[in-house]
């Protein structure tokens, strides 16, 4: 693939050959450009780009006040292997090792789903249902690398915070997660609701796989963990093994909510309401798109 880059300077590309990529990329801004000139995200080339200069993903005022700067043939070098498995659509985050969720930093890798912006909707909706519940009881069902866990956590130090998930590599980086954060969560490991016979909750939440077997995303997912990703021909199997769970552990008027695929809130408010849950409604995702469900249940157990 030959581009043009902005100076004018014929690019080809990482796959083709470095010596074009050694001429054009002399200076932090070069760098930067020639990134976006492959197809990156501007957002993407800058957080990359100041990875590999070993610099904070939040500092890109420093690459607009350094973009003369040159660049040495070590950051050159890292810099083209993260621009490359960038665009084989691993996500930012594993390359960095890290994201940010609901104000906090995360390590992240591919053990876990990488945390989405979208998720913290979730956790807002969480934290306004249990607004009103002092010390309130809730749990993170598939909880990855914690994000949700920990941020209710950190919101509400009130709270006791418990995050379930099926697997172990996945609670080693959850729980290496509340360590650093020094947030006190009490990690399980097991499928869903089952290792936790007796235990009630004022909220029990999830961001649980959701794709179906054969979606045609999933190519562009493949750096992430299967298990984390898909659940059944429609998407739906592990919601409903929740939706049936969660009514024998929540107290009266509990809430479950749960986050689904674009078009998935319809069938999980189905799915809630013949279950038996009341005030069963859905929240919009940041593109506006209906992203979480969920209700309460209206009976003592
Ligand atoms: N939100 C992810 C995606 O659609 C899927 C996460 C999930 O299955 N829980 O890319």
């Amino acid at each position: 693939m030959n581009v043009m880059q902005p100076s004018g300077l014929p690019v080809v590309s990482t796959m083709d050959s470095n010596i074009s990529e050694a001429q054009v990329m002399q200076t932090v801004a070069q760098a930067a450009a020639w990134a976006q000139t492959l197809g990156l995200p501007r957002l993407d080339a800058q957080v990359l780009l100041l990875h590999a200069l070993g610099r904070a993903p939040h500092d890109r005022a420093w690459l607009l006040a350094h973009g003369d700067d040159p660049i040495s043939a070590a950051v050159h070098a890292t810099f083209v292997s993260y621009a490359q498995r960038r665009l084989n659509t691993e996500p930012v985050a594993y390359i960095t090792g890290q994201k940010e969720f609901f104000g906090l930093t995360l390590l992240v890798d591919h053990r876990v789903l990488d945390p989405r912006a979208d998720t913290e909707t979730l956790v807002e909706w969480v934290l306004s249902c249990l607004a009103d519940t002092p010390n309130p009881n809730v749990v993170d069902l598939g909880t990855g690398s914690g994000a949700i866990a920990l941020a209710l956590k950190h919101t509400r130090p009130d709270a006791q915070v418990c995050a379930v998930d099926a697997s172990a590599d996945a609670l080693a980086v959850a729980s290496a997660n509340a360590e650093r954060l020094a947030l006190n969560v009490d990690f399980h490991c097991g499928s869903w609701l089952a290792s936790l016979n007796g235990i009630t909750f004022d909220a029990i939440v999830s961001n649980p796989p959701y794709v179906a077997n054969d979606d045609g995303h999933l190519t562009v997912l493949k750096h992430e963990p299967l298990s984390a990703l898909v659940s059944g021909t429609d998407g739906l199997n592990d919601i409903r093994v929740i939706v049936h769970e969660a009514t024998q552990h929540l107290k009266l008027n509990g809430w479950l909510l749960l986050e689904h695929g674009y078009d998935q809130a319809h069938a999980v408010q189905t799915l809630l309401g013949n279950q038996g849950f009341v005030n069963v409604q859905s929240r919009p995702d940041l593109a506006g798109i209906l992203r979480c469900t969920g209700g309460q249940w209206p009976t003592v157990k």
